[in-house]
């Protein structure tokens, strides 16, 4: 059984979590989804940036509306209109597969009578910023008074944009019997008061900071040409003589290929790799841990759960297919308080990648030109 099943998520949106390519639930998913399902809950969420929020709200809002009956039976508030966009389209996909299901985003800078009249034909989820929803309230162009579910998306950021007093005036004007459901990364103390004031006992869900990698790992990317992949990993090591790293390829055999390059060419490195029998991956392991070896050229699996202290950089040869699997590397480096770095070699086709890394981890990348010869001592 799947595991987005086990948390009683329904066919339709199974199908369309499939389609999304999502395999596991993440964590805050994991643990709000089911309890969003129950009936007349109310949950206070906290988790970071990136953690996957819009589904763990998305997908519970989704089994929970009635597509059969037209008029508005939930109302998501969110700061930006970038954001409400966004939502909305994310909402679109969940719920592909459930016919009758409209969902409308109501934001300023755009027509409000056009969005009065896309709400007029009937929307059982409006993904509103507060501003606008108040205007669009004022002018009776919408009827939140029977809704059954209400979110408070990135509640801190709504709050420190001056919305107090639109959230609470539209909290006012929905029903005392709805249920409430707040997300947030942090919890100040207008969030508080409005949870305290608008919601009943509600459940509380804290998650870590699951996608958002270390604070203390920065990232740095070589923009190459295919053939100098090499070449600026040796560079790399060059300009760095303290290096302490793992190298990630992407198979077995690469793995093997850069560590024999390396070590020809004078490094102290070594291969890790599935291929090796298990007393020489514990030799390799045994000889990188006492500092012997200062590259070890590593696949994903062979390296997982490496736990050395003090490695420095990070370096992906080449990036792998799955964006937490960049997680699990970058997080080699960066442990207990220390600073590390996390470097990729990217090709211009592969760039891409790198902007959709950027967009989970919500971190940019810095890119760093390549090393001439001048600067390195060949
Ligand atoms: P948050 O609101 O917590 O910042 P989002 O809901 O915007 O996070 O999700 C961040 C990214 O992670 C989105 O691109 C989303 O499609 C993706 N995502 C969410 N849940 C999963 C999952 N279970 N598996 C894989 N990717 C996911
Ligand atoms: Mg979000």
């Amino acid at each position: 059984m799947n595991k987005f099943q086990e948390l009683g998520l329904n066919e339709l949106l199974l199908k369309a979590i499939q389609d999304l390519g999502f395999e596991n639930p993440s964590e805050v998913q994991e643990k709000a989804i089911p309890l969003l399902l129950q009936q007349d809950t109310d949950i206070v969420a906290l988790a970071q940036t990136g953690t996957g929020k819009t589904a763990a709200f998305g997908f519970p809002l989704i089994q929970k509306i009635d597509p059969e009956n037209r008029s508005t039976q939930a109302l998501i508030l969110s700061p930006t209109r970038e954001l409400c966009l966004q939502i909305t389209n994310e909402i679109k996909q969940y719920s592909k597969y459930v016919k009758g299901l409209h969902t409308v985003a109501v934001y300023g800078g755009a027509s409000i009578t056009e969005q009065a009249k896309e709400v007029k034909r009937g929307a059982q989820i409006i993904v509103a910023t507060p501003g606008r929803m108040q205007d669009m309230i004022n002018r009776n162009y919408v009827n939140i008074k029977n809704i059954q579910i209400c979110i408070l998306d990135e509640a801190d950021e709504m709050l420190n944009m001056g919305f107090y007093e639109d959230i609470t005036s539209i909290l006012s004007d929905t029903p005392e019997e709805k249920n409430t459901w707040l997300f947030s990364a942090t919890m100040p103390q207008e969030v508080a008061r409005i949870a305290k004031e608008f919601m009943k006992r509600p459940q509380e869900i804290t998650v870590g900071h699951k996608n958002q990698g270390s604070v203390n790992v920065s990232h740095e990317y070589y923009l190459v040409g295919a053939r100098d992949r090499y070449p600026v990993l040796k560079r790399l090591a060059d300009m760095n003589p303290d290096i302490f790293s793992v190298v990630f390829c992407r198979t077995k055999r690469d793995t093997q290929a850069v560590a024999e390059k390396l070590i020809e060419d004078g490094y102290n490195a070594a291969a890790l790799h599935g291929d090796l029998s298990q007393a020489q991956r514990d030799g390799v392991m045994k000889a990188f841990r006492g500092r012997q070896i200062q590259m070890l050229v590593a696949t994903d699996v062979a390296a997982r759960g490496i736990d050395v202290d003090d490695i420095t950089h990070v370096i992906n040869y080449q990036l792998p297919d799955e964006i937490e699997t960049y997680n699990h590397r970058s997080g080699r480096t960066g442990r207990a308080g220390k600073t590390g770095t996390s470097i990729v070699i990217v090709t211009k086709s592969e760039y891409k990648k790198i902007q959709m890394i950027e967009r989970i981890i919500k971190t940019k990348f810095v890119q760093k030109p390549i090393p001439t010869g001048m600067e390195i001592c060949e």
